[in-house]
């Protein structure tokens, strides 16, 4: 089938579309209505239907003359050297030990369970418990700091927190126990029950009366047997916070069978994922990533899933690899970021192994630049498969939908609108339409399709101000993103709204900067942000990490890299080296911290930050 032909019915006819998708998942109690968007921007997806997001990914695999006894959850960490598989089966009966000791712990319908875990396999059935049993869960990537968590604490009203002892990185143990009870010591809302999975790693303190010891509390949940809540359709599924690049994390809410569905539809169309197959997602169930693409998604169209907890690089940077060759991984996702960190790397430890199962290579989370994209497509013989989303939508909105049609990918980028998605490039002056090669905001026209936010988490104002406008009686709704459409529709992601430098009246992203930087061979990643300039309004200030340190770069090679590719206008004023650069722990650029040391202020919200010596380093470049 043509993809436009396909497209063009998603939005023409949106509700026979997506009631045909909606097939693709099983339902308790059909549906009534396909959408209601009586009251905008708040879009309700199958409406009457019930149907729950554990039965989908689980139980539904598990039918007599299915496919039980196939693997369904590999949990491999190479901080423990462990690894381990469970069938459908297997998982079935965890998840419902889980939903057990849940219930046993007070949890009901509609309360919330927040998951404060490493990548490890109780970390995905406590998820699929509370799907299974109606809980809301708000997953809080494990390792955050203590005030990161008492604010999701006090934002979610946990009745339970599921936590560990400790998580492991490079091969050192990281307790979360300590950090856990700090949260709730500074948290006004104080969770009744804290369930504590102890993996040996880091002696844990235990509050009385409150913690409770996992493996004791399982040994009496062993046969247990706790049926699906048939959830109607618009009931939540979720919290989930944003990776907090731009400010504050805001806290998405996502509801249950437009979720399902939008996870059948991309595994099937983008993921072209079968049954008996194996997925492989690199991320963290911390970020949107985790929850569609290592626990839901996959599931939900009968895959093995892959957890991995573990650097790309420990114990060699073969390790990846050595997973797909061991798994006949046939679909990976992974970040950029991960793939610039394995370019650094001797390619042999890649090239050993026998890689023939795998059939492309998705890519999401910031933007692809030419040469890592090129790198690894060369390297892996595979598409490699960009992919544009957002925490607030659950799965891509621009891409190609390799499962309907295998278009071409073009370099630099994500692709096209995704069935369902309105996107709309708005002039952010005039509020009009951009022409071809116009640049602007990157928005979409509501209802949102089945499967983005429902509201942001308790605060459905919150919502609206943040996302929605009117444009010409058009409710849309603003990704943040500044974009450019070409002539064959194919959108380029050119950075934040907030990222966008106005340097002498130029407007410029500093995405555009950056990847003209990263062609340079020497340079292996940079930052690029405006900074106050009395002059000019804004220049451009990068910080760049070189590949070969010793190798003889100079800041006046890499603005003759600009000048050449984009113009004296875009050069940088400064080109500083540094070693590392600020990150969130899902690995973005923190470029409005960067942004506002160089114009000496505070570098504002650093809760979601990886590594704050970088900013020090920042620091002591401009001095
Ligand atoms: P916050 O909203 O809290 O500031 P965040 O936007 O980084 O954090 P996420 O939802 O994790 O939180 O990231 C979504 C953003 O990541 C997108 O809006 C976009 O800026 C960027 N992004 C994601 N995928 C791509 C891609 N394929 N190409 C370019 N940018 C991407
Ligand atoms: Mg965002």
């Amino acid at each position: 089938m043509k993809y436009a032909d396909f497209y063009l019915r998603s939005i023409v006819t949106p509700e026979q579309f997506w009631q045909d998708e909606a097939a693709l998942i099983d339902w308790n109690t059909p549906f009534t209505q396909v959408l209601d968007y009586s009251n905008p921007p708040f879009a309700r997806w199958f409406v009457g239907g019930r149907t729950n997001l554990c039965h989908n990914a689980v139980d539904r695999w598990c039918l007599p003359g299915g496919q039980g006894d196939q693997p369904a959850l590999i949990a491999i960490s190479t901080e423990t050297n462990t690894e381990r598989s469970y069938s459908f089966n297997e998982l079935r009966a965890e998840v419902q030990r889980w939903a057990a000791m849940m219930q046993s712990l007070g949890v009901r319908k509609g309360e919330r369970v927040l998951i404060y875990m490493p990548m490890i396999a109780e970390a995905a059935f406590a998820m699929l418990a509370c799907a299974r049993i109606g809980a809301v869960h708000s997953v809080v990537f494990g390792g955050f700091a203590a005030n990161s968590l008492a604010s999701r604490i006090d934002d979610a009203k946990p009745v339970l927190i599921v936590s560990a002892d400790a998580g492991s990185r490079n091969g050192k143990a990281i307790p979360y126990k300590p950090l856990l009870d700090e949260a709730i010591g500074l948290a006004s809302a104080k969770p009744a029950r804290v369930l504590l999975v102890d993996r040996g790693l880091a002696p844990m303190n235990r509050v009385e009366g409150r913690d409770v010891d996992y493996a004791a509390l399982r040994a009496s949940h062993l046969a247990a047997q706790v049926p699906v809540a048939w959830l109607e359709s618009n009931e939540p599924s979720y919290i989930l916070y944003t990776s907090g690049t731009t400010g504050k994390p805001k806290g998405v809410q996502r509801d249950v069978g437009g979720y399902a569905v939008a996870l059948a539809a991309s595994m099937k169309h983008n993921f072209c994922g079968r049954a008996g197959e194996t997925f492989f997602a690199t991320s963290d169930i911390g970020w949107v990533v985790g929850h569609s693409y290592i626990v839901y998604g996959p599931l939900i169209a009968g895959m093995a899933t892959i957890m991995y907890e573990g650097l790309p690089i420990c114990p060699d940077p073969g390790i990846w690899w050595r997973i797909v060759e061991k798994y006949k991984v046939t679909r990976m996702f992974s970040a950029p970021t991960a793939i610039r960190v394995l370019r650094k790397q001797p390619p042999e430890f890649m090239r050993k192994h026998d890689k023939s199962s795998l059939k492309a290579l998705y890519l999401a989370g910031e933007p692809l630049d030419e040469t890592t994209s090129s790198w690894i497509a060369g390297e892996l013989g595979v598409p490699v498969i960009d992919n544009y989303w957002q925490t607030e939508t659950g799965w891509p909105i621009l891409s190609i939908a390799k499962g309907i049609e295998d278009a071409p990918t073009k370099l630099g980028s994500p692709g096209v609108a995704m069935y369902g998605y309105k996107v709309r490039l708005v002039n952010e002056t005039t509020g009009t339409e951009c022409a071809t090669n116009e640049k602007g905001v990157v928005m979409i026209e509501g209802p949102l399709p089945p499967g983005c936010m429902q509201t942001v988490y308790g605060n459905d104002q919150r919502f609206v101000d943040t996302y929605w406008t009117q444009h010409g009686g058009k409710m849309l709704y603003s990704t943040f993103d500044w974009g450019v459409r070409d002539g064959d529709g194919y959108y380029f992601i050119l950075g934040r709204t907030d990222d966008v430098i106005n340097v002498a009246g130029h407007r410029l992203g500093t995405r555009e900067i950056e990847e003209s930087i990263t062609s340079h061979p020497n340079v292996s990643e940079v930052a690029v942000v405006g900074v106050e300039d009395k002059i000019k309004g804004q220049v451009a200030v990068a910080f760049a990490i070189l590949k070969d340190a010793s190798a003889a770069t100079s800041e006046q090679d890499i603005m003759a890299v600009v000048d050449r590719q984009l113009g004296a206008v875009a050069r940088p004023a400064r080109v500083y080296f540094v070693t590392q650069l600020p990150k969130t722990r899902s690995g973005k650029l923190l470029r409005r911290s960067i942004q506002a040391i160089c114009e000496g202020r505070n570098p504002g919200d650093l809760t979601s930050i990886e590594d704050p010596s970088s900013l020090q380093q920042i620091q002591r470049a401009l001095m």
